[in-house]
């Protein structure tokens, strides 16, 4: 037994003797993703860890998403394998700056994208994933809508509901953010005939040579069920590994070298063992943040 087998193996051992639950994002590596229960973007990770039976569970993932199953689940013990694995986007709003644009906008109803901290989620009207975005947006009565903290995927949402105004913030993924129209250019000319799938954290630049624009398991799915022969993966590489291994027949193609979230890349199979043995870190927020931060949670997970 090699010792990649050989830790799995034990992670997969400790997690029933502790009765845990985990749940690995797309972005994770594929060798985190292979012991996972549920490998899903943020959307069904806040669902999973909602309706979790198991008494602990492991977010293998960033912060926010460990934020966002306590919010959901505190009676829960909440354990994260990285602690410092945080999410430059979602350092990038603070509650202050939430509270100034209500100030500014007073008749908005304000949206945060689920990448975002806890206590900015307490200030805020409702979240949203990339998934269930243009849902939620339509769903509201007001017209005039704040949305933080990611810009590029607020003008695809203003592009999408032209109904409504949009206040943005200025924030950003820094590794979507990077891929530029040049690159979707030369990819597509490097693999002609291929279809190109991107994520709407890219630039207008980058979606507007986009076949299909979606969330990571939305991605997923488009290039598992489209009949073309190649596909150009428009976000972080561990969707495009997960693809390949389940798609070997096709051809997947990553639309720039070295598309990677490193803080993602931060859990490997040494730290979820040692997250489990240890029980170790436990995500812990007051009870007025998560009161606080529950109802915008809730409401979408509803919607
Ligand atoms: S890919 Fe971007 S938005 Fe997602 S966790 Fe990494 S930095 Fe944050």
């Amino acid at each position: 037994m090699s010792d990649t087998q050989a830790i799995k193996q034990k992670i997969l051992e400790l997690k029933k003797e502790k009765n845990a639950l985990i749940l690995a994002h797309y972005y994770q590596p594929l060798e985190v993703q292979d012991v996972a229960d549920h490998v899903c973007d943020s959307f069904e990770m806040a669902k999973l860890a909602r309706g979790a039976a198991q008494s602990i569970v492991v977010i293998c993932g960033v912060v926010f998403m460990g934020e966002s199953a306590k919010i959901l689940n505190p009676d829960k013990k909440i354990l994260i394998p990285v602690a410092d694995a945080g999410c430059p986007m979602a350092d990038m709003v603070t509650p202050e700056d939430v509270i100034r644009l209500r100030k500014e906008h007073p008749d908005a109803a304000v949206v945060c994208y689920v990448n975002s901290s806890a206590a900015v989620k307490a200030v805020s009207d409702i979240c949203c994933t990339s998934s269930s975005v243009l849902k939620v947006v339509r769903s509201l009565k007001e017209r005039k809508i704040i949305f933080i903290p990611d810009k590029n995927l607020g003008s695809y949402v203003a592009k999408m509901v032209p109904e409504k105004e949009f206040i943005l913030f200025n924030g950003f993924c820094p590794a979507h953010n990077r891929i530029s129209e040049s690159d979707v250019l030369a990819a597509k000319s490097a693999h002609p005939g291929s279809v190109f799938a991107a994520h709407p954290e890219c630039r207008e630049e980058v979606l507007r040579h986009a076949d299909f624009i979606g969330s990571t398991s939305q991605i997923l799915e488009y290039a598992r069920s489209s009949s073309a022969e190649a596909v150009i993966i428009g976000t972080e590489e561990g969707v495009l590994e997960r693809l390949r291994k389940e798609l070997p027949d096709k051809k997947i193609f990553s639309v720039a070298p070295n598309f990677i979230c490193r803080n993602m890349k931060k859990t490997g199979l040494t730290e979820l063992y040692n997250c489990l043995i240890n029980e170790q870190t436990e995500v812990t927020l007051a009870p007025e943040e998560i009161a606080a931060a529950k109802s915008s949670l809730d409401r979408m997970v509803s919607i």
